[in-house]
């Protein structure tokens, strides 16, 4: 399920979520189109993942991402949400996506409270941020698959 995937190389579009509020808690989900999600390992674990990510051809950041059940579809699809361990000017939407999930930290979860869903957040980001800090992780920031090919143009380059 979560772990015999990975490290699992994704890339696509941003597009607009469900709305659910993510930014408003501080942490902005940038959700792929359903296409790209179509295109996971159907047995794949729903969960929280972390690894690497990229928007068009900036900087690779820390991520923690949410594979979960799409609301969209009454929980029979999967939706995938990236949060990117970065402060960025403006949205991206539209923009590419590039992501490798590297290591998985726990199931789907529903909590009591706002207050308890938010510090389950930060404690996954924080075990995030150490995990990715490990070589066996580290390494793959630095893989080809973040260096677009040659004579591609990107937005805002
Ligand atoms: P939506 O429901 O449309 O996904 P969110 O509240 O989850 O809305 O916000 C996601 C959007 O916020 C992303 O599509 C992206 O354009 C923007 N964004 C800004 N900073 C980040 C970040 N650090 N990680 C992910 N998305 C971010
Ligand atoms: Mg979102």
């Amino acid at each position: 399920g979560a772990m015999r995937h990975l490290p699992y190389f994704c890339r696509g579009e941003v597009v607009k979520g469900f709305g659910r509020g993510s930014k408003e808690l501080g942490i902005p989900t940038a959700n792929f189109s359903e296409q790209v999600v179509e295109s996971f390992p159907p047995d794949i674990s729903t969960g929280i993942y972390y690894g690497w990510a990229c928007v068009g051809n900036g900087d690779v950041h820390k991520m923690v991402l949410s594979i979960g059940w799409n609301p969209f579809y009454k929980n029979i699809k999967k939706s995938v949400e990236t949060h990117i361990i970065h402060t960025f000017k403006e949205d991206f939407y539209g923009e590419i996506l590039s992501i490798v999930i590297t290591g998985y930290i726990r199931p789907e979860k529903n909590f009591d409270s706002l207050d308890a869903l938010i510090s389950a957040i930060q404690e996954d980001i924080e075990e995030a941020k150490r995990q990715l800090d490990l070589p066996e992780h580290l390494k793959l920031k630095e893989d080809n698959f973040f260096h677009l090919p040659e004579g591609k143009t990107v937005k805002n380059h």
